[in-house]
């Protein structure tokens, strides 16, 4: 027997012989999956008595990728490739019976087959370049020839998913079961369907490689793949080289087109940006896991729930909690302030449905679930009271001790403040074993990223729950201890601290943006601090005039929203170098006695950068993260920073713990003792330890 026989099974239905693969979860692609297929294949082909095949999964799905483990990696023989080859060179009739996702090398394993039906749910994808690489077994050349080059560019390059009907449509399958449930048997009866038409050998089996029907050139659509990419997966090399790819699919015979493909595959995955978007995924999962909160700590029911404020994020919050399907009641202090977040709501969805991104209906369900009030006492049947008021302790203790009051026994207490110390709030309650932070991002419907704040008091349970809350709400938890802006906002304000230094020294905001986006940020410090408004706290009577966002907001220079801030902006909202900035800048530095000069972008990335990383290290070593990856996926998740160099604390491993350290020494030298490096970062550059391991 080989090894994989428990993986690979056969049996028979007269004529057709059945071979399942079954290797939980999700059916990888493991070594002993591709032996047993392989093996199973050869042994039906020599057996005369059998007419077709049906290649199908046992479980919740096909064949859902490649095990993602085995990446960069040498790989036991055969190998997936060596697969598709026994599959599509069989002298027997394979029909792929596709259910679930058939993503990546699934997906690749059902194109290598001669036929394919699949159910009206299943979902066909290749999201390799999501991982830095592409398509490695005939994705890039057989999806061409299958499905044309738009549709192939569209799943390759921006991740699109081919769903149930949209697949046939494409050509990417022969068939739909009829139902989820009968695919075994209407796969059954396709084959004997195609063995009764007598079809030539040829059609009988049809091999996707020589089908050169629909391989038509379209600038078009090459020019709309490579705009995307430059776009949308900026700095990113492995959508680059998909399309290369599938240009070749058009270009080269279909040998040399999987020649170049499986290069290409092998250069990415062992590059640095596959193993930081590895890192990346690997980080998210991780995440998910709390020591010492295992699956036996229960989590309490939340169907109903709670938010106070009606502003800016308790709006989001209560979009995201709508979204997901739970009645939420929002409570507010003015009637006004109700009467205008209830008015964004609608507008949000209706806006949402004048797009085409849900139904009218489903908008009007999704308000119909949405209460207000100016009463605490319509909370009392919550499971759940999120806190968004204004962010001062005495307003949250306030809010606290009148849910306090009100909230059912059990109910989770949870605050969205930004800074403010969540165990002074809880202590405002006679139950701070349920209260905790939901850190949530603006705009809070949309933003993946969730930090549940985990303070001194916070049952296990409590935490449980709200990481098990975060999923329904297809958010991305990270537990986070109670500190000053927790993990992101706390190292944000080191890099934006930083920003404005560089500018008092010599740099302008447009150089220290450009540096920042040049490495893959969406937007710099200064484009950020425009589009969030400069005026955040500010106010004409107090401004003392001493930072240089006062003086520009003394100039109703107050960002994005008045058309000016740092940058000046036009009608469409994009931004220019603005003289005024200039001339505020300039005297600043003067004033201060700061003698400008010539900043390298080098210096830029590096004061950025690094002064944040080690306020990372600083929070490890305070045990306010539980691991820094976890400090990653904050940063990719709610921060923009690109996936594809792994998040901030990977990028130090990468870039060499002591040459960080250095760096920070050197600056610490001239700029003093706040660059200074934390202990453990010193521990682990000497250590060579990691950062993005602990
Ligand atoms: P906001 O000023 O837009 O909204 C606050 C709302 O709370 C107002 O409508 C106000 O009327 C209402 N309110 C104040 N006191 C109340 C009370 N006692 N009872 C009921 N309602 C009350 O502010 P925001 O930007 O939505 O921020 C809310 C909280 O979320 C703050 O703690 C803030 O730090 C935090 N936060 C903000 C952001 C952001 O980007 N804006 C991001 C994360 C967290």
């Amino acid at each position: 027997m080989t090894a994989g026989a428990d993986i690979v099974t056969l049996d028979h239905e007269g004529e057709i012989a059945i071979v399942t693969l079954d290797n939980p979860p999700v059916n990888a692609t493991s070594a002993a999956l591709r032996a047993g297929l392989v093996e199973a294949i050869g042994r039906v082909c020599a057996d005369e008595a059998v007419r077709a095949i049906v290649l199908i999964c046992a479980g919740r799905t096909f064949v859902a990728g490649a095990d993602v483990n085995e990446f960069g990696k040498p790989r036991a023989e055969p190998s997936l490739q060596d697969v598709m080859a026994a599959l599509e060179g069989a002298t027997t009739p394979i029909v792929a019976a596709v259910h679930g996702t058939a993503l990546g090398g699934g997906f690749e394993l059902a194109m290598a087959c001669h036929h394919r039906i699949a159910t009206p749910k299943a979902a066909f994808g290749l999201p390799e370049v999501s991982l830095g690489v592409i398509p490695g077994a005939g994705g890039t050349q057989r999806l061409p020839r299958l499905a044309g080059v738009a549709t192939a560019l569209g799943v390759i390059v921006e991740g699109k998913r081919l769903v149930g009907a949209a697949a046939l449509e494409a050509g990417v399958v022969d068939a739909l079961a009829a139902s989820e449930e009968s695919l075994r048997a209407d796969a059954i009866a396709f084959a004997r369907d195609l063995l009764a038409r007598n079809l030539p050998r040829e059609r009988l089996l049809r091999r996707v490689r020589d089908e050169t029907g629909k391989l038509a050139p379209d600038p078009a659509a090459f020019e709309a793949a490579r705009a995307y990419a430059a776009k949308r997966l900026r700095g990113q090399v492995a959508p680059v080289r998909a399309i290369a790819c599938v240009e070749a699919a058009l270009d080269r015979p279909f040998e040399e087109g999987l020649a170049l493909e499986r290069e290409t595959f092998r250069e990415l995955e062992t590059g640095p940006q596959s193993k930081a978007l590895r890192h990346a995924f690997f980080a998210e999962r991780e995440a998910a896991k709390i020591p010492g909160i295992g699956k036996d700590v229960p989590t309490r029911p939340i169907e109903r729930v709670g938010i106070v404020g009606a502003g800016t994020m308790g709006t989001g919050i209560a979009m995201a909690f709508l979204d997901a399907g739970f009645p939420v009641t929002i409570v507010e202090a003015k009637d006004e302030a109700l009467a205008r977040g209830r008015g964004m709501i609608e507008k949000t969805y209706a806006g949402a449905a004048d797009k085409g991104r849900i139904s009218r209906r489903e908008a009007e369900v999704r308000l119909g679930r949405l209460a207000t009030s100016l009463s605490y006492d319509d909370l009392a049947d919550a499971d759940l009271v999120v806190e968004a008021a204004f962010e001062t302790m005495e307003v949250k203790q306030a809010v606290f001790q009148a849910l306090d009051r009100v909230a059912k026994p059990g109910a989770l207490l949870a605050t969205n403040t930004s800074y403010l110390d969540v165990d002074e709030i809880a202590a405002a309650t006679a139950r701070p074993q349920d209260v905790l932070g939901l850190h949530f991002f603006s705009p809070a419907n949309i933003m993946k990223l969730l930090e549940v704040v985990r303070a001194e008091k916070t049952a296990p349970d409590a935490i449980a729950t709200a990481m098990a809350l975060a999923k329904r709400l297809r958010k991305i938890a990270v537990c986070v201890g109670v500190a000053h802006g927790f993990v992101g906002n706390r190292m944000l304000a080191r890099r934006q601290a930083e920003a404005t230094n560089l500018v008092l020294e010599g740099a302008m905001p447009w150089d220290v943006d450009r540096v920042l986006v040049a490495f893959g940020l969406p937007m710099g410090p200064f484009q950020m601090s425009d589009l969030a408004g400069l005026d955040l706290g500010w106010s004409r009577e107090t401004s003392k005039g001493e930072t240089l966002k006062e003086r520009l907001c003394e100039r109703d220079r107050r960002g994005q929203k008045t058309k000016a801030g740092f940058y000046d902006y036009d009608d469409a909202r994009k931004g220019s170098p603005s003289a005024v900035t200039e001339e505020i800048v300039l005297a600043m530095s003067a004033e201060k006695g700061i003698a400008r000069r010539a900043i390298s972008d080098e210096e830029i990335l590096e004061r950025c950068l690094y002064p944040m990383i080690a306020e990372g290290a600083r929070i490890l070593e305070e045990g306010k993260a539980i691991r820094g990856s976890d400090i990653d996926v904050v940063w990719i998740n709610g921060y923009g920073f690109p996936a594809w160099r792994g998040g901030p604390m990977f990028f130090a491993d990468e870039t060499g713990l002591a040459a960080i350290v250095d760096a920070l020494d050197r600056h610490a030298a001239t700029h003093g003792e706040a660059y200074g490096a934390p202990a453990l970062l010193r521990r682990l550059a000497a250590e060579g330890g990691r950062l993005s391991d602990i």
